[in-house]
């Protein structure tokens, strides 16, 4: 045995021995030497104000979907990491009864969001905008984004004046323990994308205020700009998803991992699993690997029904220059199909639950009172 196994076997024991059986440290974590570290990026994309797992239309529990699930799984996920970062990537604020009853009869007077109010109990370190952020108009998006404890950054979206609408990229020094203690200190920059049909899809809340840019070419207009600020590592926050042609530009994230300089893709948008079955016909996505153009990337389904994750080797050279120099990538879900039946992986995180807990109370009534006064002007919406 060299010493390496016996190192790996060591740290292994130790994560078992504290954190129970289930527990198995990713590889990385065990198999980094000095000068190189395990760092683990976690992604939620899609939530769509999913934090309980309830469907809100059947007015029933729904085992497939919540951020309450989705955050079990993070205790474990980080346990397997040396050093974790958790992100996500757009479709926030609207997607389900919840979003519609705080848009459109409760208002944001009284406290955050409650999609944000969870995701603020589990320590996000940025957040981006996905398309679905518009459809409420900009004053209440400001309002709700207002609540978050982390950073939104978008790129593609700028001002009557030409200025960024929000801020475009945040870099953000980072403290990471290699694989014989020592810390080391890592610049990780996150920039964020929306698809630019925004202006299309939501004209009305936008047009003569906002325009937008292509995925590809804000990644070319800031990416040097973070090179030349010392980023050491760049995670691009893609709410777009995977398309062999660019096309109109919306699913633009196989083309923007070819631009010089970013490092990791997070993806989403498409509502799919990546790696997976969708993407095995596109050149350039490799869904064994779990790459797009070489660069590890992931989506992690919609409403919280995955964790996308990817796992990095890191080294460090003399000088100080970050490189890659292995990777994973899976997206972990909250629920398996038995013999055609749903089965929870996890039990939902209470803390989670409780941060929406009132709001989803008052949602159950809106909607149960909205079902039953179909012939009821829709007072609300209009007025
Ligand atoms: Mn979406
Ligand atoms: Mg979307």
């Amino acid at each position: 045995m060299n010493s390496h196994s016996g190192l790996s076997r060591r740290a292994f024991l130790a994560g078992t021995a504290t954190l129970g059986a289930a527990v198995a440290l990713h590889p990385f974590a065990a198999l980094a030497a000095a000068g190189q570290a395990h760092l683990r990026i976690m992604e939620t994309t899609d939530l769509h104000v999913a934090v309980f797992p309830y469907d809100y239309y059947a007015d029933a529990p729904n085992d497939t979907l919540g951020l309450a699930r989705t955050a079990a799984l993070i205790a474990a996920i980080r346990a397997e990491a040396g050093n974790s970062v958790l992100l996500d990537n757009g479709d926030v604020i609207q997607g389900n009864p919840m979003g519609d009853y705080i848009a459109y009869e409760k208002g944001l007077t009284d406290g955050a969001h409650p999609v944000i109010a969870a995701m603020n109990t589990l320590g996000y370190e940025a957040g981006t905008m996905g398309n679905h952020e518009f459809n409420y108009g900009l004053e209440f998006l400001g309002a709700a984004l207002k609540g978050a404890s982390f950073p939104i950054v978008c790129t593609n979206i700028v001002k009557a004046d030409g200025t960024p609408f929000a801020e475009p990229y945040r870099i953000v020094e980072k403290q990471l323990t290699d694989g014989a203690g020592a810390t080391h200190t890592i610049r990780l920059g996150y920039i964020g994308f929306v698809p630019p049909q925004i202006m299309t899809w939501d004209s009305s809340n936008l047009a003569g205020m906002v325009d937008t840019i292509g995925i590809v070419e804000a990644a070319e207009k800031y990416v040097p700009e973070m090179q030349a600020a010392g980023v050491d590592l760049i995670i691009a926050l893609s709410h777009s998803g995977i398309a062999a042609e660019l096309g109109i530009g919306e699913n633009a994230s196989l083309q923007l991992a070819a631009v010089e300089g970013i490092d990791v893709v997070l993806t989403g948008h498409q509502h799919l699993v990546f790696p997976g079955p969708d993407f095995k016909d596109i050149p350039g996505a490799d869904i064994d690997k779990g790459t797009l153009n070489g660069k590890p990337a992931v989506m992690a389904g919609f409403w919280g029904s995955h964790m996308g994750l990817i796992d990095l080797l890191l080294e460090v050279d003399d000088a100080g220059k970050w490189t890659i120099a292995s990777h994973t990538v899976e997206a972990r879900p909250i629920y398996e199909r038995v013999e055609g039946k749903v089965k929870p992986l996890v039990e939902s995180e209470a803390e989670v639950l409780a941060a929406a807990q009132v709001d989803h109370d008052e949602t159950l009534a809106y909607v149960r009172r909205a079902v039953g006064e179909t012939a009821a002007p829709l007072h609300s919406y209009f007025t």
